[in-house]
């Protein structure tokens, strides 16, 4: 996809923020570029207009930026999800929502702005099942590389943009 490349582009890369060794990757600045924002959305809402999800679910806080988007434009509703520790990011195990946003049977799609560990992710899925609902896919704009394995996150498929410059 032709567009990928410009979304890659527009990511800011901090090198060794929030520790030593650790290059962020900053979607702050694709929010700045209208196009490369508004084809980051489009492309989601392509793959899954179509997929019958009732539910957008969004990973606290990047995920709040490109889920209520998605989920407009899917005609889904959007709930977010929240991070009870702020820290460390990586390899958060553990979310919360609102009781009742969530219905079983609902299809949900879990989007987020990265995925590392997949701990995260995973949380979200759990989280999403012991309400009853479907978890459809997960979606991230970035995938870190030295996670290119794990493609699946119990059992869910993942789906990602772009790889960090
Ligand atoms: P995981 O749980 O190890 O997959 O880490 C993913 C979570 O950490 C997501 O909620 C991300 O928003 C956050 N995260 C980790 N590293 C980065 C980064 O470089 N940029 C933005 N978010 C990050």
């Amino acid at each position: 996809d032709p567009r990928l490349q410009a979304i890659s582009e527009a990511i800011r890369v901090v090198p060794h923020f929030p520790k030593p060794g650790i290059m962020f990757q900053d979607i702050t600045t694709l929010l700045l570029d209208h196009k490369a924002f508004k084809d980051t959305v489009d492309i989601f809402v392509d793959r899954y207009r179509d997929m019958d999800i009732s539910v957008v679910a969004g990973v606290e806080a990047r995920g709040f930026m490109f889920g209520p988007s998605i989920a407009l434009a899917i005609g889904a509703k959007f709930v977010p999800l929240r991070k009870p520790r702020k820290l460390p990011e990586y390899g958060t195990d553990c979310l919360e929502m609102h009781v009742g946003a969530v219905q079983p049977g609902e299809r949900a799609l879990v989007i987020d702005d990265l995925v590392a560990t997949g701990g995260t992710l995973s949380a979200a899925i759990r989280l999403l099942e012991r309400v009853g609902a479907e978890v459809v896919e997960c979606a991230c704009v970035i995938g870190l590389p030295e996670n290119k394995g794990e493609r699946r996150l119990n059992g869910k498929p993942l789906y990602i943009l772009v790889e960090p410059r």
